[in-house]
């Protein structure tokens, strides 16, 4: 069995190749031209991901010696996502896979997401069992899964509001970083004290999350501090990053424990760009460790958008036989 699988949800164009259970190839092409606008600009995603397409699957194809017409399948991210993102990827893996005449696969981003732990890593031969919980933190979700089996997933607490990775981004740029501030907070944060400043955690009932009411915290933290000296942000950037790191993971690591507490699974995983924070990473091994649970987390390059995921989760839908035809369209607000 040999998947090519096309990510194209956001702003990072990716293709994969997996071969059987082998993971031949994963070519990820990031957009540098959103950064100037301080956030992805749908239009010019949408046109970077029709530059980018071609290349990035040649190059995976390449890289993984494989040829278009040693192909099974095409799978592809139906959503959810930017629609003229999405639209790129689909009309392309839909064009492809009439033209070589195999099944065409379409993959939710979220649930891909998730699937990441089971591509076969030389590093992490351990695998969670089902069922596990997997917190998904990423651009624009934040979820805590329950997790049955490959394909079998329920959502049991979600934001409300602002998922955590847009709260990384839009407190970083109140702090004059660039776009996408996430991995910059956490840059800083590795040398600053996370119990420097406080910020109020919203309570929110049940599972669910919201993180709306902390950057407008942070607004009014920083319009205070930079009233009485205006280079407050430049000497304490690193104390600053780290308390809101530490507030961020706090809300998260609240609800995790509380979902271990009404579910009774103790093996959890996380996914999505988030998930490459080192301070979250840190603080769930050890939260792991006291509470025994078992811990399962990607390697970076599976964090943020990638096609790897894509294809991994084409796979379960391979074996299962579980295609689409040509009438297919991308979904925006695809759910699970
Ligand atoms: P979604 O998956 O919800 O559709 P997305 O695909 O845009 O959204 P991902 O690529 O999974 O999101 O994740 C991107 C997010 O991860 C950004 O908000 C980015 O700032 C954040 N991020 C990436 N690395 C880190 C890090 N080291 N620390 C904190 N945030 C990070
Ligand atoms: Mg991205
Ligand atoms: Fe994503």
């Amino acid at each position: 069995m040999i998947i090519l699988a096309i990510e194209s949800s956001c702003d990072e164009t990716s293709a994969a190749v997996l071969v059987n259970g082998d993971m031949r190839s994963n070519v990820i092409a990031a957009q540098l031209i959103h950064e100037q606008y301080g956030g992805v600009v749908p239009e010019l995603a949408s046109r970077a991901h029709q530059q980018h397409i071609w290349p990035v699957v040649e190059r995976a194809l390449a890289d993984a010696s494989v040829a278009k017409t040693d192909l099974s399948a095409v799978a592809f991210t139906r959503g959810p996502g930017l629609l003229g993102s999405l639209l790129v990827g689909a009309s392309f893996a839909k064009a492809l896979a009439l033209g070589l005449a195999i099944p065409l696969i379409e993959v939710n981003h979220m649930q891909a997401h998730v699937l990441a732990h089971f591509i076969d890593d030389p590093e992490r031969p351990e695998k969670p069992n089902f069922p596990f919980l997997c917190l998904t933190v990423s651009g624009g979700h934040t979820q805590i899964v329950r997790v049955d089996g490959p394909l079998a997933m329920h959502v049991i607490g979600q934001t409300m509001d602002d998922a955590v990775g847009e709260a990384f981004d839009k407190s970083a740029k109140l702090l004059g970083l660039p776009y996408p501030g996430g991995p910059l907070i956490d840059k800083y944060a590795a040398e600053g004290n996370p119990l420097a400043y406080r910020f109020p955690m919203s309570e929110m009932p049940d599972l669910n999350f919201s993180f709306s009411g902390i950057k407008t915290a942070i607004l009014y933290f920083l319009r205070q501090q930079t009233k009485d000296n205006p280079d407050f942000i430049q000497q304490h950037l690193p104390d600053i990053c780290a308390s809101i790191q530490h507030t961020l993971i706090q809300m998260l690591l609240t609800k995790l424990k509380r979902a271990v507490r009404e579910t009774g699974i103790t093996q959890i995983a996380i996914a999505g760009g988030v998930s490459a924070n080192r301070g979250l990473r840190t603080a769930l091994n050890q939260l792991g460790q006291e509470q025994n649970w078992q811990i399962f987390i990607p390697r970076f390059e599976y964090c943020t958008d990638n096609a790897a995921m894509i294809a991994m989760a084409a796979k379960f839908k391979f074996e299962q036989g579980d295609f689409v035809d040509q009438t297919v369209s991308p979904l925006p607000r695809l759910s699970f």
